[in-house]
């Protein structure tokens, strides 16, 4: 696919997919989604047929593309990967779904960054298998119809909220991933390390998922980077137990509940500024110099879930413990 790519980032996504989960009892948690998906791919594959199509919303890294991939897989179907920002004009989408085999599944991240044209195509494709092709322009322009074979479209998108009604009612399989807990993320850790054959003990283990914001990437991520700090400049060959990977965690910035400096600068500017709040997300936004959506799609739901931001109809508001997380004192009640 065409994809702005720097190394660094290619880097990154290499060490993730070898820290990719094959099949879906190897998938730790979602235990709903999970439960919910192994149902109906083994109804589908009894009868013959196309699942239904799936849509999974949740923030970044909760392992969406992963899920899309273990349900090709489990299906015993092809798989075809793209991305709303990718597909530009109804002909790159008609190439790709005129290209699938029976009951492949084709995977669309970021569908809400679709086109409304594009959508517009995607609607017969979803629902009759069938794709309205304008031929030409002009008054020698017609139209085509294509069928297409029965295929599963898993899409992908971090608020569901972002999808226009018609297009989310079109899913048979609405699925919402949520964060992980510290267990959970303490079973990837450690089968991650014993992947990346990096001798980590159990509570090494606890320390890097306690700090990992909820979330498998930033797992996998900070688990890559204890090791290197554990590989470069130690004396001793010992497992990385929980003082040396505080240690190295303290050295990347990530604090004892896991949040990183852009979560700290988001903390203290509402603290600092707006003495608490509220604020509008757009004025956070120009101050953080940070885009609005990845301050709604990655920096605000853990900050939300832990119980240090309100979101409120007024805008944000520094909670109770988002001021204590601060070392600050939270501002007397107002008194009008
Ligand atoms: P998303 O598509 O939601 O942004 P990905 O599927 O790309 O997330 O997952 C990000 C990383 O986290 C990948 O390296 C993946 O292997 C890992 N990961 C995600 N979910 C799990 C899980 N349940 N168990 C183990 N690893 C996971």
């Amino acid at each position: 696919e065409p994809r702005t790519i720097d190394s660094r980032r290619a880097e990154e996504d290499a060490a993730e997919a070898t820290l990719r989960p094959q099949t879906l009892d190897d998938f730790v948690g979602q235990q709903a989604s999970r439960e919910n998906l192994s149902v109906f791919i083994q109804a589908a594959r009894g009868r013959g047929e196309a699942l239904d199509h799936v849509l999974l919303h949740g923030p970044p890294g909760l392992g969406k593309t992963t899920l899309a991939q273990i349900v090709a897989r489990e299906l015993g179907v092809g798989f075809r990967a793209t991305s709303g920002p990718v597909i530009q004009r109804a002909g790159d989408l008609a190439a790709i779904l005129t290209n699938l085999q029976p009951r492949d599944v084709l995977f669309i991240d970021e569908i809400h960054r679709l086109q409304p044209a594009i959508e517009e195509v995607l609607y017969p494709a979803m629902e009759d298998f069938q794709l309205d092709l304008i031929i030409g322009e002009g008054p020698a322009a017609r139209s085509v119809r294509i069928d297409l074979s029965p295929f599963t479209l898993v899409a992908a998108t971090t608020r569901a909220g972002l999808l226009a009604t018609p297009l989310r009612d079109r899913f048979g399989i609405p699925l919402r991933l949520v964060f992980y807990t510290p267990e959970e993320l303490r079973r990837i850790v450690s089968r991650g390390a014993e992947k990346l054959r990096f001798d980590l003990t159990h509570d090494g283990a606890e320390e890097i998922a306690a700090r990992s914001r909820g979330t498998p990437r930033v797992a996998g991520r900070l688990l890559r980077r204890v090791r290197d700090f554990a590989t470069v400049g130690r004396k001793s060959a010992g497992a990385v137990d929980r003082i040396l990977a505080d240690a190295a965690l303290n050295r990347l910035e990530v604090d004892a509940i896991g949040l990183d400096s852009m979560d700290r600068r988001y903390l203290r500017r509402i603290a600092e500024h707006h003495h608490g709040g509220p604020v509008g997300v757009e004025t956070l936004s120009a101050a953080l110099a940070e885009a609005r959506d990845t301050l709604e799609d990655v920096v605000e739901p853990y900050l939300i879930q832990e119980g240090l931001v309100l979101r409120t109809s007024r805008g944000r508001v520094l909670a109770e413990r988002g001021w204590r997380h601060l070392g600050l004192k939270p501002p007397a009640a107002d008194p009008r």
